[in-house]
């Protein structure tokens, strides 16, 4: 019954890309399938969902990084998925989001 199970990572169609924001090195996955996006930092090593805007990425919340690691891919893009991509923050935000999650526990 052990059946290798691709893990959430991999089930995603990533098409990867390097570039650079404000000097910081970044690598950016898009999900060919799901529109799902992420970043690394390659200084620190971190990862995340984003939002993709016109000039910039958007952070999501920790809520919508954590899901979206575990989730794997959906294989399409989801209506809840708007709703995540409403949870982003800019470090000012990031109060308003601490609170949020405390109220929601
Ligand atoms: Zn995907």
């Amino acid at each position: 019954m052990a059946v290798a199970k691709l893990s959430a990572w991999d089930s995603h169609e990533w098409k990867t890309r390097s570039l650079k924001l404000g000097g910081v090195p970044l690598t950016q996955h898009i999900c060919a399938k799901c529109g799902r996006n992420f970043v690394d930092e390659a200084a620190t090593g971190v990862r995340y969902a984003v939002h993709v805007g016109a000039m910039r990425f958007n952070r999501l919340s920790d809520e919508t990084t954590a899901q979206w690691l575990f989730d794997g891919c959906p294989g399409e893009r989801l209506k809840d998925d708007e709703v995540s991509l409403e949870t982003r923050y800019s470090p000012a935000d990031e109060i308003a989001a601490e609170y949020s999650k405390k109220r929601s526990n």
